[in-house]
């Protein structure tokens, strides 16, 4: 069934979250998540009702299911802050300009004050009950095919506890996301775009960060939020779409499931792994914001923003012409590494080595999303440096591209070692041409009446990833001449 979503009116609100790459946001803890637990905490949730005066519908509502919740704690990377007992520090000064950056890149308008915020967050996510945020530019837009996107407001916040597990009455999170500094962007209503062009969008806002290449990547550091209603019916809230590409597909089971129902009531929804979604709780009411009043308010003079302005990324518009025309990277592969997770480190690595930078943007694009299929190590588990090591093997002609792929998944699996060290393991140490030629007479000796295509798939068994293919054709070709 092919659906008019003009006809439809469908609207949708995006959200999207953005873990940023430094230091917590109030305090000076890692927020690397790699640190070994070491202990577990106990607690209760309670409703805060004095802050305001009115307890909020949904936080009632989580409360109610009067839960203990158990958070376990990090070396490194929790201290007495995200327990709630001792103050907030500061507001992390790197993460505020990273924010402002962006806010700048969407056009904002940046406030001359900026005011922290207590959000309620009763669902035990964090330990005090409440998530700090404040907004950092306001009625800013976005290019998109000659449209100019609303772009309501980019707010830095703190990301909640990540949930473990959860079982009667009881749930587990874990205490080192909390605080970990996120940028939140939210769209105004987008109207009488389909869910592929949604997508797009969404896609685009994510570029727009990651060009201040000051954001984390892998799974669990974009999350998006969107906001959908069709005609006659009600906003439904769908929480924590973590794969951009998933975005689309979410939007229109949505849709169908607001068709097939007589009435839609307000909600919020969250995503299950194949795109459908499931009832968490009522949408929340309008009062969950009161200020933190632990941190007093922070100006931002004209001259920081000059300084900020001055030292803002090259746009992305500008980054596809020049990745097409100076990098020859085809267009596809030009919009792949664009939205990837490592544009920056693909930029970093063009600048430093002499490679072909398509053979880079594909080991960033099509070999680690193979290494992700395979499933046999996370691909997170490879560092910029182990990148940088094996690009640098690769311009010295110590490894050949094809063999790529096999060390990078035996260094996924062996964090310990250095990558020359996997090379050595792996014996995929290039071998000179002298070597191979030997290695040639010997396959020729022992298979004379082989036509030379049978020649050449031997020896390429022999020495797969150690030389390049098309040298293998040529020394074989010559030696059978011979
Ligand atoms: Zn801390």
């Amino acid at each position: 069934m092919m659906i008019d979503y003009k006809k439809l009116n469908l609207k949708c609100g995006l959200e999207i979250h953005q873990q940023l790459d430094t230091r917590k946001l109030f305090c000076d803890c890692s927020s690397a998540m790699k640190n070994e637990q070491i202990l577990t905490i106990k607690r209760k949730q309670h409703v805060v009702a004095g802050e305001l005066g009115e307890v909020d519908f949904a936080a009632q509502y989580e409360f109610l299911r009067n839960r203990t919740f158990h958070y376990q704690i990090f070396s490194g990377e929790d201290c007495l802050v995200e327990c709630d007992e001792e103050p907030p520090h500061p507001v992390n000064r790197k993460a505020l300009e990273i924010a402002l950056q962006i806010a700048l890149l969407f056009n904002c308008t940046i406030p001359d004050e900026i005011h922290v915020m207590r959000k309620t967050l009763i669902d035990g996510s964090a330990i005090s009950g409440f998530q700090r945020t404040t907004i950092v530019g306001l009625n800013g837009y976005l290019k998109y095919k000659d449209k100019k996107i609303e772009i309501k407001h980019v707010s830095l916040e703190e990301d909640a506890a990540g949930i473990v597990e959860e079982s009667a009455g009881n749930v587990t999170y874990k205490l080192n996301r909390l605080a970990i500094p996120l940028v939140e962007i939210g769209t105004g209503l987008l109207i009488g775009h389909t869910p592929q062009e949604i997508q797009e969008i969404a896609y685009l806002i994510g570029i727009v960060c990651r060009s201040t290449g000051k954001v984390k990547r892998g799974i669990g550091t974009v999350r998006q939020d969107v906001n959908v209603s069709i005609k006659g019916g009600k906003r439904v809230e769908i929480k924590g779409v973590q794969t951009l590409g998933l975005l689309s597909k979410v939007i229109e089971l949505e849709v169908k499931r607001q068709l097939s129902l007589p009435e839609v009531k307000e909600e919020t929804r969250a995503v299950n792994p194949d795109g459908t979604t499931r009832f968490i709780r009522p949408l929340p009411g309008a009062a969950r914001l009161y200020p933190e009043t632990d941190i007093p308010p922070i100006s931002i003079d004209k001259k920081t923003i000059e300084r900020i302005k001055k030292r803002l990324p090259e746009p992305w518009t500008k980054k596809l012409i020049r990745f097409k025309k100076q990098l020859k990277l085809s267009d596809e592969l030009s919009k792949q590494i664009l939205r990837s997770d490592y544009l920056d480190l693909f930029e970093k690595i063009v600048k430093k080595f002499k490679v072909s930078p398509s053979v880079v943007a594909n080991v960033f694009v099509s070999t680690l999303k193979d290494l992700r299929k395979r499933g046999e190590a996370p691909v997170e588990n490879l560092t910029d440096e182990d990148f940088e090591e094996l690009f640098g093997l690769l311009e010295k002609g110590k490894i050949v591209k094809e063999s790529i792929l096999d060390i990078l998944l035996y260094k996924s699996k062996n964090l310990d070692i250095s990558i020359k060290d996997c090379i050595k393991k792996l014996e995929l140490e290039t071998i000179t041409e002298k070597e191979l030629r030997e290695i040639v007479k010997d396959v020729i000796k022992m298979n004379r009446d082989k036509p030379v295509e049978k020649i050449i798939g031997i020896v390429m068994s022999k020495v797969r990833g150690r030389v390049k293919s098309e040298n293998v054709v040529k020394v074989v070709k010559e030696e059978c001449n011979k």
